[in-house]
């Protein structure tokens, strides 16, 4: 085997480990994030993550995409509308679902 071929081969390996990790799709790849905190989030969040027995990667990603999925996904259950003076808002995600003119 070539050195090539053998390179080629360890990045593959590196590619499968990386999307087994982020739940990205075969072939949908994945993004870097960089984010900045404080020292002292920094080392609750390395705390907090060892208790839930995954990287701080890993619990930064569970921790957005339920809040995404809380967001972007809400059903505006019907019991959690919010007359205002403004319209009707939905109390479980805030999106404004109509107007008042
Ligand atoms: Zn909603």
């Amino acid at each position: 085997m070539s050195i090539e071929d053998a390179m080629a081969e360890v990045a593959d390996g590196l590619e499968l480990t990386v999307h087994r990790s982020t739940g990205a799709a075969p072939g949908e790849g994945t993004v870097q994030i960089l984010i900045r905190a404080s020292r002292a989030s920094r080392d609750r969040w390395k705390e907090a993550a060892a208790r839930m027995g995954v990287s701080v990667a890993e619990m930064v990603r569970q921790l957005a995409d339920a809040k995404a999925a809380e967001l972007l996904d809400c059903p505006h259950p019907r019991d959690r509308w919010r007359n205002t003076r403004y319209g009707t808002s939905c109390g479980h995600c805030g999106q404004m679902l109509s107007r008042r003119r």
